[in-house]
């Protein structure tokens, strides 16, 4: 069998992805990250850093307006989303550059953009290049079930979601109760 060409092919360029790859780029294994959005993933461009960015700003207004807890006249601010909104995306422009492309290939990391499918055990293929590993990383978020099983749909993977957190969550609460319901006793 010939050798496969990474020793780490991370899938999903998010958060996880990102600190995969930078780690094992890091360590000196021979490392493949495949992006098939934006590389940043959902907490650089919908996550962490815009809900952020927006409880900063509504932080800073509701202190203005009770400034007088702190021994300073308030003020009422009107605040346009607009504005904010725009530094929004000025913090996310601020950030972009650590999780591009760019900086993932000067780290030694081989950054392929597209949409790819496991077309062998080992083997994953993006833009008609076939990617060879040892170890694979489905750092895709919960759409790795997508990513290992292209034929589940969205609502499908959300319907199993439910049948399983409903009855997990009903066990979890009758644990709970007689957990707590015993020292009660006790005590009573
Ligand atoms: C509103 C909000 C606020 C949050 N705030 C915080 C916070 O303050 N702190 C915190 O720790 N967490 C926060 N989170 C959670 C955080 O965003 C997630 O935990 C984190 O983004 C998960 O990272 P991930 O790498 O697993 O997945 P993602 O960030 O979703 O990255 C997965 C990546 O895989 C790519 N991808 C998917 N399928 C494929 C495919 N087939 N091929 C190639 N690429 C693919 C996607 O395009 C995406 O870029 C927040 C989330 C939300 C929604």
């Amino acid at each position: 069998m010939a050798r496969p060409e990474f020793d780490i092919v991370v899938i999903g360029g998010g958060a996880g992805g990102l600190v995969v790859a930078a780690g094992g780029a890091s360590l000196g294994a021979k490392v493949a990250l495949v992006e098939k959005h934006k590389m940043g993933g959902d907490c650089l461009w919908y996550g962490c850093v815009p809900s952020k960015t927006l409880i900063k700003s509504a932080h800073v207004a509701h202190a203005m307006r009770h400034a007088d807890r702190w021994a300073i006249p308030p003020h009422a601010p009107s605040p346009r989303l607009a504005a904010v909104m725009e530094r929004v995306a000025g913090v996310i422009r601020g950030i972009e550059p650590t999780d591009s492309p760019e900086r993932f290939r000067s780290l030694g990391v081989d950054v392929n953009l597209g949409d790819g499918k496991f077309v062998a055990p080992d083997a994953f293929e993006v833009n008609g290049r076939r990617l060879t590993a040892k170890t694979f990383v489905i750092a895709t978020m919960f759409l790795w079930v997508r990513a290992t099983f292209p034929r589940f749909r969205y609502d499908q993977i959300m319907r199993l979601g439910w049948k399983i957190f409903i009855p997990v969550t009903l066990v979890w609460l009758v644990v709970v109760g007689l957990v707590i319901q015993s020292p009660w006793n006790i005590w009573k």
